[in-house]
Parts: C-alpha cells; structure tokens; sequence
C-alpha cells in the first residue's frame, strides 16, 4: 500500500539547545534526521513524502493532556529565557519557547491532516512521551528530556473523531503518555520497551495495565537488553494481533530510534533496519492515517532506522536491509516470561481479544511469575 507521508518541521525545533553543556538530547539530532528524510524523499517515486513547515501554535493547547498549574509553571520558567535543568537531565534553554510553540503548532497540524486522511510525521524537539500530567510521570525520577507531550495531545484529539492507537516503539516506556491515558477507556495504549528492572524511567510492567475504566487498554510489551530483530519481530505480532482486536481509525505513533544497535549508550540494543521497516509498513495499513511523533534516537538510529520507517510507511518496498540479528538464549527466556504476562494481563480484562495462538502462550504460565520491580529514591527536583 501505498501512503503519502507530510513530515513537519521548523528550524525553530532546533532553538531548544543546551549550549556548551554536553547532552544527547541536542539540536544535532535534528540535522542527522532532516537528512534521513531527505535520502528518503529523493528515492521515493511520485513524491510520497513532502517536509512542510511547521506552523507556530499556543502553549495553551497543552492544556489539553497537562494540568493547567504545571503548563503555567513551565510557561513561567520559560519567560526568563536562560538555560536552566528542570532536574538531573531535562534542561529548558533561551530558545524553548520557540520550539514549544512549534511543537503546538505541528500537533494541531497533524490533527487536520489525519482527518483528512493524510500521515504526517512530526520531525520536532524536546521529546515527548516521559512527559505526564504533572511532569514526571508514574514516579520516574526525571521528564527524561521531556517538557510537554505532543504525542498525547495529537491522541487526545483524535480520540474525538474516532478510535485512536499509540504505539510506542522508543527503547524506554513511554511513562508520561501512559499516565496521561492511564485511565482513558477510549485510547488504546501498546508500549515496548526495554526491561523496566534495568533502565529508565522503571516503569512499563506487563500488569500496569491502566486503572478503573481504562484498565486493560494499556498494553506493556517488554524486551531485554540487547534484543535483536528476532525478538522485536515477534513483539510485532502481538501488537499487530492487538490492533486487529482494536480497530482503530487513527494511530499515533512514538517514534523513537534507540533501540537501533549502536545508536546510544545509554541503553545497549541489537535491533535492525528490517524492525523499523516492518512496523512502518504494517502500521500504515491498521489505520486512516498515522501520526508519528519523533521521540529517542540520537546517532545512527537517525541516520538509519528513521529511513527504514519512513520507507516503511510509505510502502517503499527494496530497501536495503542491515544483517538480520539474533537475540541470545538468555535474552529470549527472559522475554518469553515477560511475554506470558503481557498476554495474561491483556486476557484477564477482556478489553482486546487475541487469536488462540496467541491466548494459549498465557496458559503456559505455570506457577505465578514474580518480577522484581526496582525500588528507587528520589532527590528534590522543581517538578
Ligand atoms: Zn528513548
């Protein structure tokens, strides 16, 4: 099938920028994925992706998804235009403000388009899924480079005009926009993520599965450190069986590239171009329109997954593949046991409904499984 994409973008995204202070999350990041696009862009036949400003929108609109006490705080700290850390590694910059607005401007612009039935990808700056209601979400100890999350506001929107799926592909849990939905029955929420016991933020258990109403629309799939494509491939089938159940008009996507081999060291995967490929691909045919929101990936997950997605999502077929990785033994037992669980916890609140072969991995669970989750402790932050 194949998808015209309208990527979003704005030299002012880049106006978010730590200066001298060394940090991954940096305007660079920008360059690298600007160009990624642009190699897409020229190789694809009958110009399937376009880049298109992205318009300047209000803080306000945040409002929507943040409490209005933490947007007016941040808006404040804003004003004085210094650099400034908001904790041990979510800093604000003179130029935010102008990033902030962007990132408004392209969520509303990403909404019109997805009603009219066009994908868009929004290439912008800071990050958004550590982002919750009131900054740092579910007890993480930081926003994890994250000020306001566009990736819930784009779902929080849709979800007036249809069913909506997130899907967050980045290597860490997206803590923030699971807790904004935690509770939201109408928005259905697929996370995989690294092992929450070894890695930021710490949360992301396959029993978190949403509270009250929402209970059981929150899915966490879990992988191990340095998981290759094979693990990742077979995550895609539950979540592709997942979206099966669900049906969704709209899906809103956070892109994150981190989980690419080599892309950081922050966290150590093994996971390949086919990955990225595939869950493009296979998204683009679930839904009206999918919204991407770029989230992680600061070195070659940029120059490499990004363009794989892209082609992907707009159906290119040939692309050139990276060598297919394969997960060790170690790393597969601990993803079958975090895998049972998804499943069981997806079963047990009805919400979705899985293929047999799916619901019978739940059956094999044998005497309940303890995961130890990690105990943390917070030092004092401004949120
Ligand atoms: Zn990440």
């Amino acid at each position: 099938m194949v998808r015209r994409l309208t990527v979003l973008y704005h030299s002012d995204f880049k106006e978010h920028d730590p200066g001298q202070v060394k940090h991954p999350e940096a305007p660079r990041r920008l360059d690298i994925a600007l160009k990624s696009v642009m190699d897409v862009a020229s190789s694809t036949p009958g110009n399937r992706v376009s880049v298109v400003g992205a318009p300047r929108g209000s803080l306000e609109v945040f409002k929507r998804v943040h409490d209005i006490v933490y947007v007016e705080r941040v808006k404040l700290i804003l004003r004085t235009r210094r650099f400034e850390w908001l904790d041990r590694d979510t800093y604000v910059s003179r130029g935010t403000l102008e990033s902030l607005r962007r990132l408004a401007g392209a969520s509303q612009k990403a909404v019109t388009l997805a009603l009219r039935g066009v994908s868009s990808f929004i290439l912008g700056r800071p990050p958004s899924h550590h982002a919750g209601v009131s900054g740092r979400a579910m007890g993480a100890p930081s926003m994890g480079f994250c000020l306001f999350n566009a990736t819930a506001l784009v779902a929080r929107v849709l979800s007036d005009h249809g069913r909506v799926a997130v899907i967050d592909f980045d290597v860490h849990h997206g803590n923030g926009t699971q807790e904004i939905f935690y509770s939201n029955p109408g928005i259905l929420h697929i996370d995989i993520h690294v092992d929450p016991s070894v890695s930021y933020p710490g949360t992301g258990y396959p029993e978190d599965v949403g509270e009250g109403e929402g209970a059981g629309t929150k899915v966490n799939i879990v992988t191990p450190h340095m998981a290759g494509d094979d693990i990742y491939r077979n995550a895609l089938r539950l979540v592709e069986a997942i979206l099966d159940s669900w049906k969704p008009d709209y899906i809103v996507v956070s892109a994150g590239f981190d989980a690419y081999r080599g892309d950081n060291e922050m966290v150590l995967m093994n996971v390949g171009t086919r990955f990225y490929y595939t869950i493009g691909r296979m998204l683009s045919t679930k839904a009206k329109a999918v919204v991407s929101v770029l989230e992680g990936g600061y070195g070659s997950g940029l120059e490499r997954a990004l363009k794989a997605y892209i082609a992907g999502i707009t159906g290119l077929k040939d692309w050139p593949w990276d060598p297919t990785s394969q997960s060790s033994n170690t790393a597969w037992r601990t993803y079958r046991m975090y895998r049972r669980l998804t499943i069981a916890s997806i079963l047990k609140h009805r919400k979705i409904s899985l293929p047999k072969r799916i619901a019978r991995i739940a059956k094999a669970l044998g005497p309940r499984v303890k995961v130890k989750r990690r105990k943390r402790r917070f030092r004092r932050y401004i949120f």
